[in-house]
């Protein structure tokens, strides 16, 4: 029989490993509590059409990446490629604008690409990102910013630029396209297909193409970042403004004008040069228009989305090793040793230790390796002797002591002693 694999572009998440994800997302929920965020769950399938109507129809995620199928009742349905169109989609489902405003949510999901697979490039994927809807403040642009900043802050991970630029509401958009498309318009021949493609549907797009000869191609040419209007110049000045107070440092990238369609004014990457090409953990900015592209009212809002695998490369062996060796192992000897052990282990586990005993019956000696094995700090041999006397050898694994005790007197001991 063939063996079987994880399908090409996933990943199993060992139990050796786990440790690491948990941490993250820990911190990240943390730091989402004290920015006083909350949590919007939503299904890791949507109808197709929230992604074509939500990322956009010109972009690389819908027309090349999604993974979309019938199901058994004709539907046509689409693995989330990100996490914005969803809650989106249920923002305006739920009439969420009628609650408090503006909404402040985190999401921490897995995404679906059909990607080419590489390192920090899945087709299985996980984001932790944000959103705020019902707000058009430029402080809001920099509360989604810094959020992004306290990130990398709190991992203490340095070496990450910030790259902002400013690529206007629909109307700057409309006027700026003429000139772009102007432009390019003698350089058409020389495009990739794709971007000639792009050229008559959504130009700027052609900034976001990986093609050298593309780049090359629109390396002069006029920027959305010079082209908005006084209303977004005012709006970015702004947010500017609010970075500088605080402290945060910024580059202008006139050339970011990220992947998905329904960006508007601020948008913004943190990039890494340490983790090669693939270099953007982190990336969002304003979407005003999106609500209302899925039929709510105008809810203008912005957020963020990060990679966890391109954070996780970032953080590398910096993660803090999870202690997951339980306190005690308890080691009977015999029918009614068992018996005793059993309900012991069951005692403390409810008391909130660790404990364990060997599933398998293994040998004394056996049992005694298995103890070093998962890194038990205690054990204690439980023998006919032993559960007659009520007097017990509890032994320090670490410094291979061993203590005379009661039965009753182990839950206390292991909660009150730290070490090991
Ligand atoms: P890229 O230019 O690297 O393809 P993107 O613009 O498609 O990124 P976004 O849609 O903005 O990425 O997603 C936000 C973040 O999610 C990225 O900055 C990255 O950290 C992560 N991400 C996106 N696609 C993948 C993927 N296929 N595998 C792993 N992480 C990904
Ligand atoms: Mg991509």
């Amino acid at each position: 029989m063939a063996k079987l694999s994880a399908p090409k572009g996933t990943k199993d998440i060992l139990p050796g490993e786990s440790y690491q994800w948990q941490y993250v997302e820990s911190v990240l929920k943390q730091i989402a509590k004290d920015f006083n965020f909350k949590e919007l769950r939503t299904p890791t399938f949507e109808a197709t059409e929230v992604f074509a109507r939500g990322v956009g129809d010109t972009t690389d995620v819908v027309t090349k990446e999604m993974y979309t199928f019938l199901d058994k009742g004709g539907r046509s349905i689409t693995l989330r490629p990100e996490g914005t169109a969803g809650i989106a989609r249920s923002f305006v489902e739920h009439g969420l604008y009628a609650g408090v405003l503006p909404l402040k949510l985190w999401y921490l999901i897995s995404c679906f690409r059909y990607e080419k697979p590489q390192a920090g490039r899945l087709r299985e994927f996980h984001q932790f990102g944000i959103e705020m809807l019902g707000t058009t403040t430029p402080l809001a642009d920099a509360e989604a910013i810094l959020f992004g900043n306290e990130i990398f802050k709190r991992f203490q991970i340095g070496n990450i630029t910030l790259n902002l630029n400013n690529i206007g509401c629909k109307e700057c958009r409309k006027a700026y396209n003429e000139k772009l498309k102007a432009f390019l318009e003698e350089k058409k021949d020389s495009l990739c297909e794709t971007c000639q493609e792009r050229l008559g549907k959504n130009p700027m797009r052609i900034f976001d193409c990986k093609s050298e000869i593309c780049q090359s191609l629109i390396a002069d040419a006029p920027t959305i970042f010079d082209s908005v209007c006084e209303d977004c110049k005012n709006h970015f000045e702004e947010v500017t403004n609010i970075l500088d107070t605080v402290g945060v440092s910024y580059k202008i990238d006139k050339g970011i004008v990220r992947g998905l369609d329904y960006y508007s004014k601020t948008v913004f990457e943190f990039v890494s040069q340490n983790i090669g090409a693939q270099g953007t953990v982190l990336g969002g900015g304003r979407y005003d228009g999106l609500i209302a592209d899925l039929g709510g009212n105008d809810a203008p809002g912005i957020g963020f989305a990060m990679g966890l695998e391109r954070l996780l490369l970032l953080l590398g062996d910096s993660i803090p090793v999870a202690d997951t060796t339980p306190r005690i192992l308890l080691i009977p000897i015999g029918d009614d040793a068992k018996k005793v052990a059993w309900k012991l282990v069951s005692d403390l586990r409810s008391r909130g230790i660790s404990a364990e005993y060997d599933i398998n019956c293994r040998s004394v000696k056996a049992q005694m390796k298995y103890a070093d094995k998962i890194g038990a700090n205690y054990t204690v041999v439980l023998g006919d002797e032993e559960v007659s006397k009520n007097q017990y050898q509890l032994k320090n694994m670490q410094t291979g002591e061993s203590v005379t005790v009661a039965l009753e007197q182990i839950a206390d001991i292991l909660s009150e002693t730290t070490e090991g």
